[in-house]
């Protein structure tokens, strides 16, 4: 919907999605996927407990498949039963961002991870309008989450440090337009080490407190070790709408992978990795509290 030029926002996919989780306490599962298989997985764990989703791919998906990817999501996600939307977690440079913005059919959401440039609040401002313009919602890293994960920069081999994320900071950030805000509160991309996550909650309910009437807020760093039911919900009470995850499904595809491979004709093979995914996403799904959701968005 276009009025004036500037198409409504408000009606993006992506975005209604996760205000209606934010509005009734629950999160909507992003899974970050990186094959034909995940994303079939994450279409039908959706579909089967009638829970809205968001697909998410890596800018690794654009240059590795030159687009290939994005539509069979975009396919998946449109073809679904269920409110299902499409991202683009951490584009991490404006070439991409603007890559991934000028798809025809492509991605209903960006993320705009500017977080390891100094002028990270600058880069966003101006990859926001640019997103917006083409009826593209993002999402934004003020500060900065530690590690890396596969498909996106680590840090620490970038030579820098997190950044936990001030009300401040956030609120800088807001006015650049985002509609998600992904706050750095002690989550880790990839490996949280012996002690496990050590969460600063009260900086999350802060950063809540200073913009949730604004934005909704994004869980990254929900590595499946450690965040299981107790931790997502903890976050969601302090008001995360959107939980990204990783390799709490996609670690079940390298799994049947390394046990089957050779035993089992590759038809079969795919089959049972795509169920075991799916299986997976599920879990989470209840978890969120997301099942069923789909039959109450409007
Ligand atoms: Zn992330």
């Amino acid at each position: 919907m276009i009025s004036n030029g500037v198409p409504d926002l408000s009606q993006n996919k992506a975005v209604r999605l996760v205000k209606h989780a934010a509005d009734n306490g629950y999160a909507i599962c992003a899974t970050c996927c990186y094959n034909v298989e995940g994303i079939l997985a994450s279409v039908r764990a959706a579909e089967a407990k009638r829970s809205p989703l968001i697909i998410q791919l890596f800018p690794w998906a654009v240059t590795y498949a030159d687009g290939i990817l994005v539509h069979a999501a975009r396919e998946a996600a449109d073809n679904a039963s269920v409110p299902v939307a499409l991202h683009m977690d951490h584009a991490q440079t404006p070439e991409m961002v603007k890559r991934a913005a000028n798809f025809e059919r492509g991605f209903d959401g960006i993320m705009v991870d500017m977080s390891h440039y100094d002028d990270n609040l600058e880069k966003t401002a101006e990859l926001v309008k640019y997103c917006n313009e083409r009826g593209i919602v993002t999402e934004a890293e003020p500060g900065r989450i530690d590690g890396g994960e596969d498909g996106v920069g680590d840090l620490s081999e970038l030579g820098l440090e997190a950044i936990l994320t001030t009300p401040e900071q956030a609120e800088e950030f807001v006015a650049t337009g985002i509609n998600w805000l992904a706050p750095a509160f002690g989550n880790v991309h990839g490996n949280y080490g012996p002690k496990g996550p050590q969460l600063d909650y009260e900086r999350l309910k802060r950063v809540h407190k200073q913009v949730g009437d604004r934005v909704n807020l994004v869980l990254h760093g929900a590595g499946a070790e450690w965040f299981q039911e107790k931790l997502l919900r903890e976050c969601i009470e302090c008001g995360v709408a959107k939980m990204n995850i990783n390799d709490a499904f996609n670690n079940d595809f390298t799994r049947i992978m390394q046990e089957q491979a050779g035993k089992t004709p590759i038809t079969g093979l795919i089959e049972k990795a795509t169920d075991a995914m799916q299986k997976s996403i599920e879990q989470y799904i209840d978890w969120m509290g997301s099942t069923g959701m789909a039959d109450k968005i409007q």
